[in-house]
């Protein structure tokens, strides 16, 4: 199913959409007590799924505003830095880590930093150019992983069962801060700084070891790989973060950009205010916003 954050008539409510038809049916009611809301939804899809399959009002999707599907998550995103090959090789080569060497460029552990949750905007939002902090805004398009049931500790080989499904994540960046602050927090924090959705996806309907990903620049591709290509996979992933730190639903990790980013040009192709960054994911949609 896909699934999307929405308003309708000024509610905010989810609902099950279908691009093709240009339906969207909406789930108030059938969630009851659970509220309206697509965390609330996470946390009882077990026990509400079989309900969801028919249920609902149906309305055209042009009738409705979709929202990033999970418009506040409940802490902030987790973000997973250079995990493609030939990506976290173009990082090191653009000169970004002063004095690395090109052997170096891959990581042996997981690099993991995190997004303020008030960076997330939806499909069509506008991202806000951040005039007189930074001028080398970048983008960085992601598979990225909703999770639906928490925990610690969890293994690799129980990881899947506790994702409840993918959507797209541009984790758009200043370079500038991300080099001079050291640590990344500020150069990926910015207001608006975390594109997502349109929707999300239920993970019985996705393969995510094999998407393909692309990402164009107003009409350029920039960005052309598949998910088959992570350093660390996904299991890899959930195991490391979750080995001390307690996953909760709704939890969303973004996986990692592959080769292409602006950064990786020479000279750097950065973002300016007009230009439009478009992410398509196999499956998963298509997520569009201008800096503006
Ligand atoms: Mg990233």
């Amino acid at each position: 199913m896909k699934l999307a954050t929405l308003e309708l008539n000024g509610r905010l409510t989810v609902g099950v959409v279908d691009p093709d038809a240009g339906l969207v049916r909406i789930l108030d009611g059938v969630l009851g007590d659970a509220g309206s809301d697509m965390l609330a939804l996470i946390r009882r899809y077990d026990e509400l799924k079989a309900g969801l399959e028919e249920r609902g009002e149906t309305v055209a999707l042009s009738d409705v505003r979709i929202l990033a599907p999970i418009p506040r998550p409940p802490r902030n995103v987790i973000c997973v830095g250079k995990n493609y090959h030939a990506h976290a090789e173009e990082f090191t080569r653009s000169g970004f880590d002063a004095g690395a060497r090109i052997e170096e460029a891959i990581p042996t552990r997981p690099i993991v930093f995190s997004k303020p949750p008030e960076t997330v905007i939806a499909d069509g939002e506008p991202i806000r150019y951040p005039h007189g902090v930074s001028d080398s805004i970048d983008y960085e398009a992601e598979l990225g992983v909703v999770i639906g049931r928490g925990g610690r500790g969890i293994k690799r080989a129980d990881a899947y069962g506790h994702v409840f499904g993918y959507t797209i994540v541009n984790d758009v960046t200043a370079r500038d801060l991300q080099s001079q602050h050291k640590q990344w927090f500020l150069g990926k924090g910015l207001d608006t700084f975390c594109p997502m959705g349109p929707w999300l996806v239920t993970a019985d309907e996705v393969d995510p070891e094999n998407l393909a990903l692309r990402c164009w620049v107003n009409d350029e591709l920039r960005q052309d790989a598949n998910t088959r290509d992570l350093i660390f996979d996904i299991p890899t992933l959930i195991e490391t973060i979750s080995a001390g730190i307690t996953l909760v639903p709704g939890d969303v990790i973004a996986t990692g950009t592959p080769v292409g980013v602006g950064i990786g040009f020479d000279p750097p192709k950065f973002l300016r205010p007009g230009d439009r960054v478009t992410i398509e994911i196999g499956g998963l949609g298509r997520l569009s916003n201008v800096l503006a």
